[in-house]
């Protein structure tokens, strides 16, 4: 039984008979409650990653547990092939919850963003005139959006997309935050959408500048092109707005949502649209054995509920300042630079005397403090938006005493 195993031992499980496609902390996890996890030592620990922004509303939150437990015990899965009494009471919240006509429901945030050019690929042809098969959707160069074989073919990361081939064609990749590359891509008549991410997250938080947004959505507009936002990361009230596109008032042609739309209690994600887009997709023509699955409905209700009764989105913006004002002050030559939005930040860690950010990671696991490098050089921090101020505080001076541990040589400590 798992709880006779010692972490070591269940690392060694996990290396033996799992694939190794993750490199993970040694951290063996078998608890979790709001902000916090603890080990199988007992060892508790500030989460500091929130299973990349999908545990939003804390870990095992009691109502969404709830939701989940009680849909569980009367009927979990019907497929699509039949109604069932937990959808359409789910469709019509979220709709009008996020202000769209329609929804269509998968499960990974990468079944999502495959939906989304499913999605325009057919608008295109239906809607647009572009002739078949010749549509073209924009991307961003560092994006993130899953691993499936089409996502892989839109990423400049090798790491993701090398040896997989041969690739999706269809995608022109652009710099982000680019609004002449931008402009120049979306001349070719064959573009029918442009899938880009708010923030990138998993590029290391990067934060686009003011207006682009705005800017881009506009000049989608003027070419009949979907402005389609993949907020699986930032959505749900991470960067202190229900979504990160709300900071500019962009209303996405086609939004994205995935992660924290279940509290991490679930696999679910969502794509939402107006009718004249999402009806291209007819009966038969797309779908998921699991999505929109009674468990899902009820459990992404509860979840979505929550963030709205205790005020996440607020607390991740007034949090997230004084997390970014208490991350700049502390006085160590490795902090380079501070970035972020709400309660998605990163700092970006110069190595000294050969510590790098993965090293400042293992330390703040020692001092209970969980994060993880995102490309090598920058931590990403993004705790359950259910952390108050006074934990924040706490894991704030945890995580400068871990940075300042790492000393330049005849520096005083
Ligand atoms: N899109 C974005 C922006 C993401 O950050 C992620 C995951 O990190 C995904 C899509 C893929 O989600 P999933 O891992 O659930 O397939």
């Amino acid at each position: 039984m798992a709880e006779n195993l010692t972490s070591q031992q269940l690392m060694e499980l996990e290396g033996k008979y799992g694939a190794h496609n993750y490199h993970p902390l040694p951290v063996v996890l078998s608890k979790g409650e709001g902000p916090y996890v603890w080990d199988v030592e007992g060892k508790k620990y500030f989460d500091f990653l929130s299973a990349y922004s999908a545990v939003n509303q804390g870990h095992c939150h009691p109502k969404i547990v709830d939701a989940l437990v009680d849909q569980a015990k009367t009927l979990t899965l019907t497929s699509r092939a039949f109604y069932n009494d937990a959808l359409g009471p789910y469709e019509k919240y979220i709709t009008h919850y996020f202000g769209y006509d329609k929804i269509l429901p998968m499960n990974s945030g990468a079944e999502g963003d495959e939906t989304a050019i499913k999605l325009c690929r057919k608008w295109a042809y239906k809607k647009k005139g572009i002739p078949e098969n010749e549509a073209k959707i924009i991307v961003a160069e560092n994006n993130f959006h899953g691993r499936t074989i089409s996502i892989i073919s839109m990423s400049t990361d090798p790491d993701a997309y090398s040896n997989y081939g041969p690739y999706t064609p269809g995608f022109i990749t652009i710099p982000y935050n680019d609004l002449d590359a931008l402009a120049k891509a979306l001349e070719d008549p064959h573009v029918a959408g442009f899938l880009v991410e708010p923030i990138q997250g998993e590029a290391g938080v990067m934060v686009p500048d003011e207006g682009y947004l705005s800017k881009a959505y506009q000049m989608c507009k003027e070419r009949n092109v979907l402005f389609i936002a993949d907020e699986v990361q930032t959505g749900i009230g991470r960067t202190g707005k229900m979504l990160a596109c709300d900071h500019e008032n962009v209303r996405p042609d086609v939004l994205i949502l995935g992660k924290a739309i279940s509290g991490g209690v679930y696999p679910i994600s969502a794509v939402l649209a107006d009718d004249d887009i999402m009806l291209v997709i007819e009966p038969g023509t797309h779908g998921s054995t699991f999505g929109g699955n009674p468990v899902a409905a009820r459990v992404a209700t509860a979840a979505l509920k929550v963030i709205k009764e205790e005020n996440l989105e607020e607390r991740a913006e007034t949090l997230g300042k004084i997390f970014r004002e208490e991350l700049e002050k502390i006085d160590s030559p490795m902090i380079q630079t501070v970035r972020g939005k709400g309660l998605l930040n990163a700092v970006v860690i110069k190595p000294i005397e050969g510590n790098e950010a993965m090293d400042v990671c293992l330390k703040m696991a020692e001092k209970g403090v969980l994060a993880k490098p995102t490309h090598g050089d920058i931590i990403r921090f993004a705790p359950p938006l259910v952390i108050s101020e006074e934990q924040l505080r706490e894991a704030l001076g945890l995580i400068k005493e871990a940075i300042l541990s790492f000393q330049v040589v005849g520096q005083s400590a």
